[in-house]
């Protein structure tokens, strides 16, 4: 649909990174319109995991979290509607951090879904992604979303001390699904936090398992709205030599669409139609309301939670390419927070088959500073992070 398209503005956050000197290194691989969790629905074909050729990088974002991993550029943008950022990162090795909604302007950034997307810091290490959250967050009068808190050196606290924290353990997180190689290392991950002076509380987030189904109406609902606009009249592809008004909107949409993007565009289409808008849109903004209320019950005994970010390892590319239920598990404890609003950061924690493992550390809205601290304190006391595939550059 976009293929040529030469945008025609800058994104704000492109022009912050501008103009703070950064070099623009060029357009990172992703599945079309972000719609995916394993960048095999790219357009231009899937990116490939630096850790093994033959698998997944993960996605959306995944061009981006492969580029950091093979040293082909220190830091990277992506955008993270339910996940984006997080599982590419946990799954290339990779520091990659969700931010608060509103924290980071979206203007400029093509919309998947506009109440959940944001985009954000992907880099090696956690103090890396303060560097560049510096840099791209910051209210924005062109977005109405962005939010006016005040700028903030996300750097200022990373050396502080992390003794005493409490850290939350919701029990839903390790249950049916997780790959008990993947629940190990975790487990030794929330060990070395013990540790370093943390105290591990087990919680409960009720609703994460509703959390797919509803995440899936609103994400589509919104996708099939803001993809509206991609008719080949006011944007994007136009086909050749329509025969009426209708055939160009139909061979337009029809041969500019990929597959993926044009069965959510369906569903979200179906799942507003005045007949089903009850039973599913309105449903699932109920469930987003129970799932922020999980966590604000969660944060009145907890400073953070933590779990996995990933319940499997990088699939080989292909394999389950006509198992959508398995796409759609991929993200089941990374999308609970874009329906909240709530920053997310996922860090390298270990190894299983030689293929990275993420630790998700998930934190009151407005809080990257104290997630970045905790973050970089484990960085200090590990070097998990510092580990690259081997062959590259
Ligand atoms: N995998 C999720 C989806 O396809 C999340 C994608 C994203 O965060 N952009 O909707």
């Amino acid at each position: 649909m976009l293929k040529n398209f030469i945008s025609p503005y800058d994104a704000h956050i492109v022009k912050l990174c501008k103009k703070s000197g950064l070099v623009l290194l060029g357009k990172t691989n992703l599945d079309e319109f972000a719609m995916g969790s394993s960048n095999e629905s790219s357009y231009f074909g899937p990116c490939k995991n630096p850790w093994d050729l033959s698998r997944i990088p993960g996605g959306s974002s995944g061009g981006s979290a492969a580029a950091i991993s093979a040293n082909l550029t220190p830091i990277a943008t992506g955008t993270d509607t339910g996940g984006s950022i997080r599982q590419p990162a946990s799954m290339c090795n990779i520091t990659g951090l969700k931010p608060t909604y509103g924290l980071v302007s979206r203007y400029g950034i093509i919309a998947y879904a506009s109440s959940l997307d944001q985009a954000g810091p992907m880099g090696n290490s956690a103090e890396d992604c303060a560097l560049l959250l510096n840099i791209i967050s910051g209210y924005d009068k062109k977005d109405s979303t962005s939010s006016f808190a005040h700028k903030k050196d996300f750097t200022k606290i990373l050396n502080n001390s992390i003794k005493g924290i409490k850290i939350g353990i919701p029990e839903d997180y390790f249950s049916k699904g997780l790959d008990p190689k993947i629940e190990l290392t975790i487990q030794h991950a929330l060990k070395k936090y013990e540790s370093m002076g943390a105290k591990l509380k087990s919680i409960r987030m009720k609703h994460n398992d509703i959390c797919i189904s509803a995440y899936y109406i609103i994400a589509q609902a919104e996708a099939s709205s803001n993809l509206a606009k991609y008719d080949g009249i006011r944007f994007g592809y136009r086909c050749q030599n329509p025969k009426n008004l209708w055939d160009l909107y139909e061979r337009s949409r029809g041969e500019g669409f990929g597959e993926i993007v044009k069965q959510r565009i369906l569903a979200g289409t179906f799942m507003l139609s005045s007949e089903f808008y009850n039973s599913y849109y309105i449903k699932a903004q109920k469930i987003r309301r129970l799932i922020f209320q999980d966590f604000q019950k969660a944060f009145e005994k907890v400073d953070v939670i933590m779990g996995p970010t990933s319940p499997i390892l990088p699939y080989k590319i292909g394999k389950n390419k006509n198992d959508l239920s398995l796409l759609y598990l991929s993200d089941m404890y990374t999308l609970a927070l874009n329906m909240a609003g709530l920053p997310g950061i996922t860090i390298p924690a270990g190894f299983v088959k030689k293929l990275p493992i993420g630790l998700q550390i998930i934190s009151p809205a407005f809080t990257e500073e104290k997630l970045l601290n905790i973050a970089h304190q484990f960085q200090l006391n590990t070097d998990w992070h510092m580990q690259k595939p081997q062959n590259i550059l």
